[in-house]
């Protein structure tokens, strides 16, 4: 294996898990992050599949006690005038891939832990990068620059990178936001509806989500849990300027983080779901302060390499989050970058073939990803008036 030098661009999950995996095969690797201090106040709750929260513990990526939660069930609820508290619940799902659910953040600090101090510099924005055969330049706002034998931009969904090297690939807008937050457990009147797992409650306009995490310190007990929740709805791109405060950059559909939304824009839509969600929803998300909105983007990048620049997690590929793929692809584009360079000395071989496995593998989810979305969110039939035997010939044709 030859030693390389290494910079990534972007200090989150992708960035910090390619630093883990490329600093411990060998290499030498620096990060550069354009937010100042940390980044643990950024997300929410996080559904991945159980066995990758195994295999993170098998590479030693998070401790043996990372908090989170698996889910047995999978319960679909409708509103209904003779339930109006918790509705009805025309369909219970013990899914087969069980999941695990957790904080985003404990994930990202599990991550940076691993990742050397003298190796990750915050406060440092990549402005330019300049490409070569066989190294990678890039530019920093201060107009310092850095060589390496290879650049990896895991700078997210807005990724520089994309927009420089793959212009004829821009994001796509699904035409729907996932509108988020989280509540204290304690503010429940009953924990009892979310105990076994996830409820997915069903509006024509789409698909809403409710479950357990851990709190943001760790806390997985009883009365200890917050629960993340997301309704996702259709928004035109016209109206987008209607749910932005004046703080916010009215000339393009970005996420709004808490305090971003107007107070106005939030009343409406809380009084909105107070009507169309049974009362116990309802009531979580109203009881929900500074929630915030996410926009559905997707792309597909066709190749994750240019000469010697490579591109990983949301930067490379963006799926709409249905499928739950997100945080996997950015550790998995880390993880076998790592593993496919520790194989042979012919950087140019190992770097073609890892980006025709990452483009091969993305665009499945991809596609899934776009299917799910059509079918929870775009084109959502009328669960309450489905028998269980028809919900789960939806399932099946929503994926096939
Ligand atoms: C509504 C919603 C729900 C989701 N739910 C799930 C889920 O349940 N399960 C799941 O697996 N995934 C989910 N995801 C997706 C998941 O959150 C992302 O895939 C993942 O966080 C992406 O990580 P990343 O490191 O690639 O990018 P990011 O986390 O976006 O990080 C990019 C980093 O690059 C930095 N950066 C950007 N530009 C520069 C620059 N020029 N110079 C230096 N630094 C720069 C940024 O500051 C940032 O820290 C969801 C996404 C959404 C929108």
């Amino acid at each position: 294996m030859v030693k390389l030098s290494i910079g990534i661009i972007g200090g989150s999950i992708a960035g910090c898990a390619a630093a883990v995996a490329l600093g411990r095969a060998g290499h030498d690797v620096q990060v550069f992050e354009r937010s100042a201090g940390r980044l643990e106040s950024r997300g929410v709750g996080i559904t991945i599949p159980s066995t990758v929260i195994d295999s993170l513990k098998e590479k030693q990526l998070i401790d043996d006690d990372f908090p989170c939660f698996e889910t047995e069930q999978l319960s679909y609820h409708v509103q209904d005038s003779a339930s109006p508290e918790y509705g009805r619940s025309p369909y219970v799902m013990q899914p087969e891939t069980r999941f695990k659910q957790f904080n985003w953040s404990d994930l990202w600090r599990a991550l940076r832990s691993r990742v050397p101090e003298n190796s990750y510099f915050d406060s440092q924005c990549c402005i330019e990068i300049r490409n070569n055969d066989d190294y990678s330049e890039v530019v920093f706002s201060d107009n310092s620059s850095q060589r390496f034998d290879l650049v990896i931009f895991a700078d997210g969904y807005r990724s520089m990178a994309r927009q420089l090297l793959f212009p004829s690939q821009p994001l796509n807008y699904a035409g729907y936001v996932a509108w988020r937050g989280v509540l204290e457990e304690r503010y429940l009147t009953t924990s009892e509806p979310l105990e076994k797992g996830t409820a997915l409650v069903w509006r024509r306009e789409g698909q809403s989500i409710f479950y357990f995490v851990p709190s943001p310190k760790g806390g997985v007990g009883v009365g200890e849990r917050w629960v993340n929740w997301v309704v996702y709805m259709p928004v035109d791109k016209e109206q987008w300027s209607h749910y932005l405060s004046d703080q916010s950059d009215h000339d393009q559909v970005a996420s709004l983080p808490p305090g971003l939304m107007s107070n106005a824009a939030e009343e409406a839509l809380k009084q909105r779901v107070t009507a169309e969600l049974p009362d116990y929803y309802a009531r979580i998300i109203n009881s929900s302060e500074h929630t915030f909105m996410q926009p559905i983007y997707d792309v597909c990048l066709p190749d994750y390499r240019q000469q010697r620049v490579c591109l990983i997690g949301d930067a490379a590929t963006l799926a709409r989050p249905h499928a739950g793929s997100g945080v996997m692809k950015g550790v998995d584009n880390a993880l076998s970058l790592a593993e496919m360079l520790a194989q042979t000395d012919d950087i140019e071989a190992a770097l073609d073939e890892w980006s025709s496995q990452q483009a091969d593998t993305a665009q499945q989810s991809y596609l899934l990803s776009r299917k799910l979305g059509q079918a929870f969110v775009q084109d959502v039939p009328d669960i309450a008036s489905f028998s269980e035997e028809q919900i789960i010939n939806w399932l099946y044709e929503s994926v096939a």
